[in-house]
């Protein structure tokens, strides 16, 4: 990944390459966004720019060998973690990212912009939550004491550290605190509150900012044909559900909860939720006449205008709020049948 392919964030690149022009490379750095705005895409690209042999305007060259090793993710010094749990894709009795890393390096090398359900999808455990467990971190030690195989640096980019339980973390605190030399850890979180403080503590911050319309819809478009799949069986549950709510139509409205609780995965539930959320956003947007701020593509113009119109001043707020604490719950594992019945039935009345 080169930084000229990275879709907005140009600040944050920019950060990336001045502190690695200046030497000034932190060895524990926490990117935080919201998911999907780039940071892996980010990470990779600066771990590419400070192993590449010939480093040009400011961006790697893409052609020298270890820009080629990072374009397949497969240089020998730069690891991966990310939350695993046992799964058909695996035989391993305690499996870590290493158990998985084939599928993670086809997932990240297509789109860098991935989600954490399309992890889940890839390496077969959508009905599990994904967990970094202390087998992770005696791995990561072993392979950071190593002699790095190149001269630059050696890198662990570590996906959602929020999924590390305690023990995990106390095992990996003193080599994130005292790396082996030309050694980083780069982590990604979507929660940084969920973060442990001890690790949190220890890291420099970086926001990666939200992407704007035409950057999403760049994203969008780049995404191999499944993910645009999912953007329409999404569109489609959630205009169902909007039609049937406006309409009065409680049976129809059921159905439409019974629709998203059957959704293959917890991970799915939750990205749906998400992309609910945003839905309902552009409609407050254009309740309060600012549709020049919602993402709305040109097509879907009509089914807002006329749900905007259809809804009460505070369906909007009521619902994002309650779509929020839905996520929580499907973290704490509860019935997703009773959940996405309760929550449509809660839009039904609010409306
Ligand atoms: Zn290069």
């Amino acid at each position: 990944m080169r930084f000229s392919e990275i879709i907005g964030n140009a600040d944050v690149a920019k950060a990336l390459v001045n502190m690695a022009d200046s030497g000034r490379v932190a060895h524990a750095m926490l990117m935080y966004e919201n998911e999907g705005c780039g940071a892996l895409a980010l990470a990779l690209a600066y771990v590419q720019y400070l192993n590449c042999g010939n480093r040009r305007d400011g961006d790697s060259c893409g052609e020298c060998p270890s820009c080629r090793q990072m374009a397949k993710l497969i240089h020998p010094d730069v690891h991966f973690v990310f939350p695993v749990n046992k799964g058909p894709k695996s035989s391993d009795d305690k499996p870590t990212s290493e158990s998985y890393i084939k599928y993670w390096r086809e997932l990240a090398a297509a789109d860098p912009y991935f989600t954490e359900a399309d992890l889940q999808k890839a390496i077969g455990i959508e009905s599990k939550n994904g967990l970094i467990a202390v087998a992770e971190a005696k791995s990561i030690i072993g392979k950071l004491s190593l002699t790095a195989v190149a001269d630059g640096y050696k890198a662990v980019i570590f996906y959602l550290p929020e999924k590390m339980n305690q023990e995990t973390a106390n095992r990996l605190l003193k080599m994130v605190e005292e790396p082996p030399v030309n050694t980083l850890f780069i982590f990604i979180t979507h929660a940084p509150e969920k973060v442990l403080q001890t690790i949190f503590s220890r890291c420099q911050s970086i926001r990666v900012m939200p992407l704007d319309k035409e950057e999403t819809a760049r994203v969008r478009a780049m995404k191999p044909t499944q993910d645009r799949e999912e953007y329409n069986v999404f569109m489609d549950l959630f205009s169902d559900l909007m039609n049937a709510i406006t309409a009065r139509d409680l049976m129809g409205t059921l159905e439409c909860g019974e629709a998203i609780a059957a959704l293959e995965s917890r991970e799915k539930q939750k990205a749906f939720c998400t992309f609910a959320g945003n839905c309902i956003r552009n409609i407050y947007m254009i309740q309060q006449n600012l549709p020049q701020i919602a993402d709305i593509d040109p097509q879907e113009q009509d089914f807002y205008s006329s749900v905007a119109s259809r809804c009460g001043a505070n369906f909007c707020a009521r619902s994002m709020n309650n779509i929020e604490k839905v996520v929580a719950m499907i973290d704490r594992n509860v019935n997703s049948k009773i959940l996405f019945t309760d929550l449509v039935d809660r839009m039904f009345l609010s409306i």
